[in-house]
């Protein structure tokens, strides 16, 4: 591990000088989204100001540039999931949007009545609702591995659940709820032993955790750009290149095919079949950007960072009056649900706010999770290797504030 300036590297996220109300900010919703470095910043300004064109068309030098730097984004990502092949990558809207591709694209045409879905009773909308729609459509049945309080997936359920029924296994990789590491590795293993293929949804593990594709063998993953420094509108879905080649797009249109007549059209070969229409060419330099400026801190550094700040907030968390932390993984990223006995999680996050603190109040679109802990909303506190002790002391600062505004009111 290397000696990291911190202090230096926060100063690279212009956003974060601001002064809500006069106070320095504290921005702790990195698990909706991130701040962006000046170097993505820039790439996206020199990309529209020096190398903008439409990609793949064009037999002119600036189109030839602009798809040479797409093309080396799709290099890059390849690189840093350690997948086998570049054409594995396909760029999407994001995690949302490659989780719908491979319902509709893989699961729709391949399931019928009497076949299951597996998913876990952790996961974010995005990776519930369109398995429903699939079993809606197919006649499929959605099943559910359960948590433990700890939430925690539980691992005998999920072994009991496993049966020649179940077509694919999807599950969040780190949750954004709760902040539980999925053993993975393992619930993959179980899957194959079976012959099913695994989804991850990866949105969030992507900018905490080394994701290795090959190790893991997975046969999808995805995740969405802003969540990991990038701009906003992109993201990749990874597929094994056996799945991706037997599927039939889900969308069709210019650059995904390769012969279009009236009667019937050839489609491209990955991984254009599945980017039909012009792609968010400047999302994908800026993601890129982000993943050069993460490779450049060191996935290693930034891990032991942000397991630093999670161990110090949770530490001091803990000490708050009244304060119940939600979801105790054993193995967990950078995220801290909890819920305070004065305050609803709603009225929590206006004081917050008004003290320059930035955190997310609500069900964190994992409904089922609020449900599961039988509370209506948590308070959530997620962190970026940028924060430091000064943001977390003055997230504790602001709720014993909380405490004392409640228990006035209240008493
Ligand atoms: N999965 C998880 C675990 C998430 O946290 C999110 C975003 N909150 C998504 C999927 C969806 O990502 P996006 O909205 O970028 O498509």
């Amino acid at each position: 591990l290397n000696k990291v300036d911190w202090p230096a590297i926060r100063r690279d996220f212009p956003l974060l000088a601001q002064k809500p109300y006069n106070k320095p900010l504290a921005y702790l919703d990195n698990a909706a989204t991130t701040q962006k470095p000046n170097s993505v910043i820039d790439s996206i300004a020199h990309f529209y100001r020096f190398d903008n064109a439409n990609v793949h068309r064009g037999i002119y030098q600036l189109s030839e540039r602009a798809t040479a730097t797409f093309e080396a984004a799709r290099d890059k990502i390849q690189c840093f999931l350690n997948a086998r092949l570049r054409e594995e990558i396909i760029f999407v809207r994001g995690a949302t949007e490659a989780i719908n591709l491979v319902a509709q694209s893989y699961a729709r045409p391949r399931f019928k009545s009497g076949d299951e879905i597996l998913i876990s009773a952790i996961e974010h909308h995005s990776n519930i609702v369109p398995w429903q729609m699939v079993c809606k459509q197919t006649g499929a049945q959605l099943k559910v591995i359960p948590i433990n309080d700890n939430g925690e997936i539980m691992l005998d359920s999920y072994q009991a659940l496993l049966s020649e029924k179940t077509k694919i296994v999807a599950i969040t990789h780190l949750s954004n709820a709760l902040g539980s590491i999925a053993p993975v590795q393992r619930m993959i293993t179980m899957a194959h032993a079976r012959g099913i293929p695994v989804l991850l949804d990866g949105a969030q593990a992507a900018p905490h955790l080394r994701i290795n594709l090959q190790a893991l063998d997975c046969e999808f993953y995805t995740f969405s750009s802003h969540k990991i420094y990038g701009p906003t509108g992109v993201g990749v879905l990874y597929g094994k290149k056996s799945y991706l080649d037997a599927m039939e797009p889900y969308q069709g249109g210019g650059e995904m095919i390769s012969r279009v007549s009236f009667e019937s059209s050839d489609y491209n070969g990955l991984p254009y079949k599945f980017e039909a229409g012009t792609p968010n060419i400047a999302g994908v330099v800026g993601l890129a950007a982000a993943l050069d400026y993460i490779n450049t801190i060191g996935l290693d550094n930034i891990c032991q960072r942000e397991q630093q700040l999670l161990d110090y907030a949770t530490k001091a968390l803990e000490q708050t009056a009244g304060l119940r932390i939600i979801g105790q993984a054993k193995h967990k990223a950078s995220i801290i649900s909890f819920v305070l006995d004065s305050a609803h999680p709603h009225d929590i996050s206006t004081i917050l706010d008004q003290q320059g603190v930035a955190i997310r109040a609500g069900h964190h679109c994992a409904m089922p999770v609020m449900t599961r802990f039988n509370v209506p909303a948590t308070a959530r506190a997620s962190f970026s290797f940028y924060n430091n002790e000064s943001d977390i002391e003055q997230l504790v600062q602001s709720l014993r504030l909380v405490n004392k505004i409640f228990t006035i009111k209240n008493g």
